[in-house]
């Protein structure tokens, strides 16, 4: 466990403009700052940064967090990897720390990239000095504008004793580069390969790729797992592909990383390749992040279609209904890499844009393995779907293969679902109507996210029943608790709250307001009295009815003092 204290602390020191500046360019706008949102596609900026609560908001698609937040959803990160990066980004040691991240340098991420950085430099001036390997790439049609753009390089037989005065240095094990023999005998993972680094977000070489020229196995060899590369996690050519991304809001996944190169070759920007495994569904998420569509685009071989299965099974659970998934079978023996050079880059969109829905592969899928014109294959088709759709978060796409399947088996549609014990899922929440007093609890929400401190003069009993009674009850209790906080530091308090999103939203309106101290007491103060002088008349209206049953002379000691002061009051108020 992280100790809360060290993530104030850490959210104090870091700055979420110069964060966010890193990997979206920012432009001041007012008093913030703003960018065409990385989580959704757009073409003029709603995605809003704001120095003074260190918070972002996007006003398309409603991301929302502090710099700990835009990390972990702009890398794909969990909270604690996040807040170790973000405290190594300005040298904050890590307290309780967990296993397996050492702080030595040798082993440190930071002394591994420093020695991914150099590898890479070397490859790509061995290139220069390989007709062989520069042959290899002209014979594929790769310009040298592509090949600097993706940094391809060239491993000599020699391997990287050149490149390195220490070639016993450990980090060079340690990041996969050089491998000890059982003698204890160094010697080079990659001799004699065209080399691909993999990069990741932030534009650091984190592992390579190295293909074979020519003849020789393996054809493909990819870096061994390290503590900078985790092969489920990263995709090939992801850094490249994000304008082409944007542009087209679609993701390509291809099986190579020739495929993603030769295709940005012929001006297909946007296709990105899974390192030596299955598409995984951390895959799937960080690209859906960017896009709203995937097509996967395989072989036609009995492999692609193993990939592409794989690739829709590890999709299902990140799906949502605003989102496709399509596949495309290239025809045997074409690849993509192939594809697009024999015909062309419309040829290769056309079949982007024909690609087959999910829908369809998965029932196809299935069909073929069960026969439908027996019973049994038909419960059989029902069985082998139930784990699918179990998967599946989308009412929606549920909805139509649940269809699909009961037209293909002959089960009514009642059936299928009992058969697959399918849930209900629960529809989006509809936008809230407005409840009552909606004006006095948000203006306080708001005025407290504005200042924090205020949350211990909130009077609890007084709160009217709105939607935002419980998130300034939380507020209040924290303040009470000695947490008076800033408001990233309380958006982290709160993550995974049922409150999150309501003070979300305060936090929004909290954009295009100037921060006046003197100013925000004052409207607190006016709200309060707003507040008490409401809870009064609801007080009074309710002694008159007490009256009006009992009489004066029927109110005990306390209810009558509170009658008769209530009534001098009104007195005065007019
Ligand atoms: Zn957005």
């Amino acid at each position: 466990m992280i100790p809360e204290s060290f993530i104030q602390d850490l959210l104090a020191r870091v700055d979420i403009v110069d964060l966010i500046d890193g990997y979206v360019p920012l432009k001041k706008a007012g008093a913030n700052y703003a960018a065409c949102c990385p989580f959704h596609s757009e073409k003029s900026p709603s995605f809003t940064v704001s120095p003074s609560k260190q918070f972002y908001h996007c006003f398309g698609c409603g991301a929302h967090g502090t710099a700990i937040g835009f990390l972990m959803e702009y890398q794909g990160l969990g909270f604690v990897e996040t807040i170790k990066e973000l405290a190594g980004k300005i040298g904050m040691p890590v307290p309780d720390d967990a296993p397996g991240v050492r702080h030595d340098d040798q082993g440190s991420s930071r002394g591994l990239l420093e020695v991914m950085t150099r590898a890479a430099q070397f490859y790509k001036e061995q290139l220069k000095q390989s007709p062989k390997a520069i042959d290899y790439l002209k014979q594929r049609g790769l310009t040298g504008e592509i090949a600097a753009k993706f940094g391809i390089g060239y491993a000599p037989p020699g391997g990287l004793k050149a490149a390195f005065v220490d070639y016993n240095d450990k980090r060079l094990a340690a990041a996969g580069l050089v491998k000890v023999g059982e003698d204890g005998r160094r010697y080079d993972y990659f001799r004699d390969r065209v080399m691909f680094p993999i990069v990741n977000q932030k534009g650091e070489v984190i592992a390579f790729g190295g293909r074979v020229i020519g003849q020789g196995e393996p054809k493909y060899l990819n870096s061994p797992e390290t503590p900078l590369f985790e092969k489920g996690r990263e995709l090939y050519g992801l850094p490249q592909a994000r304008q082409g991304l944007r542009d087209s809001n679609v993701a390509v996944v291809v099986e190579g990383y020739m495929d993603v190169v030769a295709l940005a070759q012929h001006g297909v920007g946007n296709a990105v390749a899974a390192l030596g495994t299955a598409t995984t569904a951390v895959h799937v998420q960080k690209l859906l992040r960017q896009v709203d569509r995937i097509v996967f685009c395989f072989d036609g071989d009995n492999a692609g279609r193993k990939a592409a299965w794989r690739a829709l099974e590890n999709a299902l659970e990140a799906l949502a209904d605003n989102k496709s998934i399509g596949f495309v079978f290239l025809p045997d023996p074409e690849d993509p890499d192939s594809f697009v050079r024999t015909y062309g880059k419309a040829a290769f969109e056309r079949k982007i844009a024909e690609a087959m829905p999910l829908s369809d592969f998965l029932l196809r899928h299935l069909a073929e393995r069960c026969d439908l014109t027996s019973s049994e294959g038909k419960a059989k088709l029902i069985y082998e779907a139930k784990p699918l759709l179990a998967k599946l978060p989308t009412p929606l796409l549920r909805l139509q293969l649940v269809k699909r399947l009961a037209e293909a088996s002959g089960f009514v549609q009642a059936e299928v679902e009992r058969l697959c014990e399918l849930k209900a899922i629960a529809p989006p929440a509809p936008a809230k109507a407005p409840r009552a007093a909606p004006s006095i609890s948000r203006a306080l929400l708001r005025l407290v996210l504005q200042k924090p401190a205020l949350a211990l003069r909130l009077p609890v009993d007084l709160l009217p029943d709105a939607a935002e009674r419980a998130a300034l009850i939380r507020l209040h209790d924290l303040a009470a608790e000695g947490g008076i906080l800033a408001y990233a530091a309380l958006r982290e308090r709160l993550r995974g709250t049922p409150e999150e999103n309501r003070i979300e939203t305060a936090a929004a309106e909290l954009l295009g307001l100037p921060f006046d101290e003197v100013e925000v007491d004052t409207e607190f103060a006016g709200v309060l009295t707003r507040l008490q002088e409401g809870g009064q008349k609801r007080a009074f209206a309710e002694l008159q009815a007490l009256v009006q049953r009992v009489g004066v002379s029927g109110l005990s000691a306390d209810e009558k003092a509170a009658y008769l002061r209530l009534l001098s009051g009104r007195g005065k108020d007019g």
